[in-house]
């Protein structure tokens, strides 16, 4: 395979798939954690290896080190592997998705906001998803048609905070997800409720499906649910754990032990609560969103722009969200009719977001 984003929290337990199923790592794609790439290239010892910056790249000693964006799309070029794992954060990794499957490779998707903001252009079935939620859809699906498609959410952070400490809650606060270890902006997202508005995107895009909602399961031990038209609902659980879905994205199918099972007597009880607006603002634009997806482009660069202040500690925490809706009202025509019009809105939105003042 080859692997972008090794060094974060998709990229470490893809690597623990890949040394228990013994896949082989023909390139390993980073950003600025050095010292953590040179452990996975003195064990995996990939062909090719690609580094943020130039200065990093010299940092390494390997024969073939590439560095930047356009380094990220050579490698995916020059390496012949047919599955790239994107796990690149952002919209960065939205140029990698599209060449690999310009490549003709197969994608094993974490980075969503390739799909949130251009899942017009991108065609599903070049996909495999590396989530948990779409993971759970597809194992569900099983090429049956779905009436209805739900995902589950944990609530994030603030689930259980009362409602006037979340605006100005600190980045230390908003980082202590009750269930999932990951990357920073992926858990900001838990804590908005972004994350989940993304995967609704994500879902739709990957499914076809337009009947998509979410619901927050605090356990998260149910991930997905799907109810068909005879009235069965069917739910996929497993315990919270990314390795299920990776393996699945690079093997498909599995017939030794990745998880435990889940013990229903040690859960002992699941409840589900629906998403509030009052909790998580940025959940009032979900109707819209899903009537006009494309306009998905808006609010993922409006999102990483409003998280990166919010990291900084130039914006409070309810400013993300408020950031956001702003953008979202007033780039209310963006609807792109390519991929280059996704990258020309995704820097007029940023260059608009840089500029707010909230
Ligand atoms: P992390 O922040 O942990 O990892 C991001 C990876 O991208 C790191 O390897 C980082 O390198 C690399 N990276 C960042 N900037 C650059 C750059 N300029 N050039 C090259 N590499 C770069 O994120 P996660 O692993 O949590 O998430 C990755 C994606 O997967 C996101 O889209 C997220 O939404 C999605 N996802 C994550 C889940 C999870 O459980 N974590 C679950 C489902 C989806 P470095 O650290 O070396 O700088």
């Amino acid at each position: 395979m080859i692997l972008l984003g090794s060094t974060g929290s998709i990229g470490v337990n893809t690597l623990e798939i890949a040394r228990r199923f013994n896949i082989k790592v023909e390139a390993l794609v980073a950003g600025n954690n050095i010292e953590l790439l040179k452990k996975q290239i003195a064990e995996f010892r990939p062909c090719y290896v690609c580094v943020a910056n130039k200065a990093l790249a010299e940092a390494l000693d390997h024969p073939r080190v590439l560095w930047g964006e356009e380094g990220i799309l050579e490698t995916i070029r020059l390496a012949r592997s047919a599955i790239v794992v994107n796990a690149l954060v952002g919209f960065l990794g939205l140029r990698p998705t599209v060449t690999a499957i310009a490549e003709g490779k197969t994608v094993a998707l974490a980075n969503k906001e390739s799909l949130v903001a251009a899942g017009a252009f991108i065609d599903p079935k070049h996909l495999r998803p590396i989530d948990s939620e779409h993971f759970g859809l597809w194992y569900l699906l099983d090429g049956r048609t779905p009436k209805r498609m739900v995902i589950t959410a944990s609530g994030g952070a603030f689930r259980d905070v009362p409602l006037e400490k979340i605006a100005d809650a600190k980045l230390e606060d908003a980082l202590k997800h009750p269930n999932w270890s990951m990357g920073t902006k992926i858990t900001v997202d838990s804590a908005t409720m972004m994350n989940k508005l993304f995967e609704l995107l994500e879902a739709r895009w990957l499914y076809g499906c337009e009947n998509v909602d979410a619901i927050i399961e605090p356990k998260s031990v149910i991930h997905a649910l799907i109810e068909f038209v005879d009235g069965a609902t069917t739910a996929q659980m497993a315990y919270p754990d990314m390795k299920l879905p990776i393996a699945y994205a690079l093997m498909q199918k599995i017939e030794t032990p990745v998880l435990d099972p889940v013990d229903l007597l040690e859960v002992g009880s699941l409840e589900f609560r629906p998403v509030s607006p009052q909790r998580y603002p940025i959940w009032r634009i979900k109707e819209d969103l899903l009537a006009n997806p494309k306009r998905g482009v808006v609010v993922n660069a409006a999102n990483e722009v409003a998280v990166g202040k919010f990291v900084e500690g130039a914006l409070p925490f309810g400013g993300i969200s408020k950031l956001v809706l702003e953008a979202y009202e007033h780039f209310l025509d963006a609807d792109p009719k390519s991929i280059d019009e996704v990258f020309a809105i995704d820097e007029a939105v940023r260059g608009w977001c840089m500029e707010k003042r909230i």
